[in-house]
């Protein structure tokens, strides 16, 4: 913690010291009490870490500790002095009485308040939705930057963790925002593209923290990302293994693939293609693609028409039963937190490729048929040119 109550009722930051004032404080013996429970605090007046207060052991404050790391306590206050040169209401370590929440920092903006959140260690996932549905109750938006530690980069795509995703905003795009405290830089995680539960490809974008407004991080500019030959290839590597896999959605297809002679390696590929929206859904988008082509598209004659709703009422009904699943996103408001756009987006997908013509808001007809391929080569060739197209069309639609 860095604001503490002194014996006279006024608040001490430690954010706002100067070393006469630290040299003053480390002189006298002075108590120190916690704003929230009261209790005595411990200074931690040390020369390596930066000064911080602290609870005593076995302490039975409500409010929930982050482990305050150096680097936690170096991001609370550079992320503070960052946004006091932004706006006049600015308050470190604010106690909102009314849901018992702490946020790191609260600050008054032109659209309302936003609770910011620097977090870098591991909190449970319920704690975190619990957390921000305080937050969004209050109309505070909540504001979780995470620390970049967290950002884990493989070779092309990078891993999130449970926790992360629940972070997740979305403007235009969904995106995530990472903050490290010794460059002083933001990366934003944007264009989230799960291939599979632990890959996921996206966009990153460096902010600097001086070069930034609070506005240009809630609103950031993301540009349409091209379907990246990153992706192909692992739906290349995903052909050649998919026999193979062992998880749960990998059987529920399969199963429903050989009622009808069909073979998972050899399914259309229109089936596993990334758009804005597949972020949305856990299941791996291959997986969930192959099931609509199967029970709504497949062998059905050209100008037969179906009606979207019955996609998603089936959906949510698979999701029910666990055979599919979905993430949550407590951070995003309005239609782009629920699986039913990344249904609706492929379909408009498939519009876009020509397969499918929209007739009415939920009623779509078949133009083309799409078919199963009959060899991994003719797979994985079709596989490139699908690519090819969706990144013309979407090149079309940025232009
Ligand atoms: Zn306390």
């Amino acid at each position: 913690m860095l604001v503490a109550k002194l014996g006279n009722g006024k608040q001490l930051s430690l954010a706002e010291v100067d070393e006469q004032i630290k040299a003053q404080l480390k002189g006298k013996k002075k108590s120190f009490y916690c704003p929230i429970c009261e209790e005595r605090l411990l200074l931690k007046a040390g020369n390596k870490r930066r000064w911080h207060f602290a609870h005593q052991k076995n302490s039975s404050c409500l409010v929930e500790q982050e482990a305050e790391t150096e680097y936690h306590l170096n991001g609370k206050i550079l992320l503070y002095q960052w946004l006091k040169k932004q706006y006049r209401q600015v308050y470190l370590e604010y106690y909102i009485r009314s849901i018992k929440q702490r946020p790191d920092i609260l600050v008054q903006t032109e659209d309302g308040p936003v609770a910011i959140e620097f977090q870098c260690s591991n909190i449970p996932e319920s704690h975190l939705i619990k957390r921000t549905e305080m937050y969004n109750q209050r109309n505070i938006k909540p504001l979780w930057i995470l620390g970049s530690k967290r950002l884990k980069r493989k070779k092309n795509y990078f891993q999130l963790t449970a926790m992360d995703w629940l972070t997740v905003q979305f403007n235009t795009k969904p995106f995530v925002v990472y903050f490290n405290p010794t460059n002083k830089q933001f990366t934003l995680l944007h264009s989230l593209s799960p291939f599979s539960e632990g890959k996921v490809f996206a966009g990153n974008m460096n902010m600097k923290l001086h070069h930034t407004s609070l506005q240009q991080l809630i609103h950031p500019l993301i540009k349409m990302e091209r379907v990246s030959d990153a992706w192909f290839n692992e739906k290349r590597k995903w052909r050649l293994s998919c026999h193979y896999e062992n998880k749960k959605a990998a059987h529920f297809i399969r199963n429903e693939l050989q009622k009808k002679r069909l073979h998972l390696c050899y399914i259309p590929s229109v089936c596993g293609v990334p758009h804005n929206f597949t972020y949305l859904i856990k299941t791996p988008t291959v997986y969930w693609q192959t099931w609509i082509f199967l029970k709504f598209l497949y062998k059905k004659e050209k100008y037969t028409t179906f009606d979207s709703r019955e996609i998603i009422n089936s959906f949510a009904h698979c999701a029910k039963v666990q055979k599919f699943s979905v993430r949550r996103f407590p951070c995003i408001s309005g239609k782009y937190k629920y699986f039913a756009q990344a249904i609706h987006a492929y379909l408009q997908l498939l519009c876009n490729l020509n397969y499918l013509r929209k007739k009415s808001k939920h009623t779509y007809i078949i133009m083309n048929e799409i078919t199963p391929t009959t060899s991994n080569y003719e797979a994985i060739g079709k596989d490139k040119s699908i690519v090819k197209k969706i990144n013309q069309f979407n090149n079309k639609a940025n232009n």
